[in-house]
């Protein structure tokens, strides 16, 4: 395996408060990386971090051996990092297809033009089909974002994560909200992904049975800071994580 993504030291304060504290972890290609921890351990922030959506105050993030650790989410996306949020980012009155499109268009170049052709480009209608497919919602191509249900639509906002062939991917909480069976269908699309190979997905989530049964490799947040990282066998085994953290959930 090969380092994907170095950080190095990184710390992000909030007013005086350090959010993420001293954070220095590798994420591997190819490696499902787990990052968990309670509420307020600092997960959103560092995938911000790593994503580009906040400067750090102090460390480095590097890509595939380039510092990336000031450079704007746009720039870090052309360069193959991506993030889904735990908020919704869908523009509700464009179409399922539409949605998928604006990636794959932009990706091919095409960002800058009127929207009303994409029609007749054949190829990335193709490729947002097959997308749409993969996610199964295929039925619900022309419906509007807006009128798909909660789950379907963070099923979606997965798609248009994927739909720019991202090197690295971040899903910060992509289940939060859903029903079993969406879950499960998310669930299962991240790791069919992840088995392609073409994208490394790293995943904060906190039900633990979705982390161990998916994940390569944890990292444990707490407090900011880095307690752990590990394979789950030994995250499920380490006494810091189940004492001073995790406590019953990860014998479970
Ligand atoms: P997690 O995702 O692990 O639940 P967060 O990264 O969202 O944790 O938050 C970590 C800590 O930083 C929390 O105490 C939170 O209240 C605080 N925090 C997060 N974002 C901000 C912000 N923009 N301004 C001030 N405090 C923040
Ligand atoms: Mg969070």
């Amino acid at each position: 395996m090969s380092a994907l993504l170095q950080v190095e030291g990184l710390t992000k304060y909030f007013g005086r408060f350090a959010a993420v504290d001293g954070v220095s972890l590798t994420l591997e290609e190819g490696r499902l990386t787990a990052i968990i921890g309670p509420n307020g351990a600092g997960k959103t922030t560092f995938i911000n971090l790593l994503s580009g959506f906040l400067v750090p105050d102090k460390g480095r993030v590097v890509f595939r051996g380039q510092d990336v650790t000031r450079l704007a989410p746009a720039a870090r996306v052309h360069l193959g990092l991506c993030r889904s949020f735990q908020i919704m980012t869908l523009f509700p009155d464009l179409t399922a297809e539409e949605n998928v499109l604006l990636p794959i268009l932009a990706r091919r170049g095409r960002i800058g033009r009127a929207f009303a052709p994409y029609k007749a480009d054949s190829e990335a209608r193709a490729e947002a089909a097959e997308v749409l497919r993969r996610i199964g919602l295929l039925a619900y191509r022309d419906t509007p974002a807006r009128l798909l249900s909660h789950g379907d639509q963070r099923l979606l906002e997965l798609g248009i994560a994927v739909a720019t062939r991202p090197t690295l991917c971040f899903l910060d909480e992509p289940t939060s909200g859903m029903n079993p069976q969406e879950r499960r269908a998310v669930l299962d699309l991240v790791r069919e992904l992840s088995a392609s190979k073409t994208t490394t997905f790293v995943i904060v989530e906190h039900d633990m049975d979705v982390v161990f049964s998916l994940a390569d490799y944890i990292y444990v947040l707490h407090r900011g800071q880095l307690l752990a990282g590990d394979t789950p066998d030994a995250i499920r085994r380490n006494p810091r994580v189940r004492e001073v953290y995790l406590g019953e959930e990860v014998s479970a």
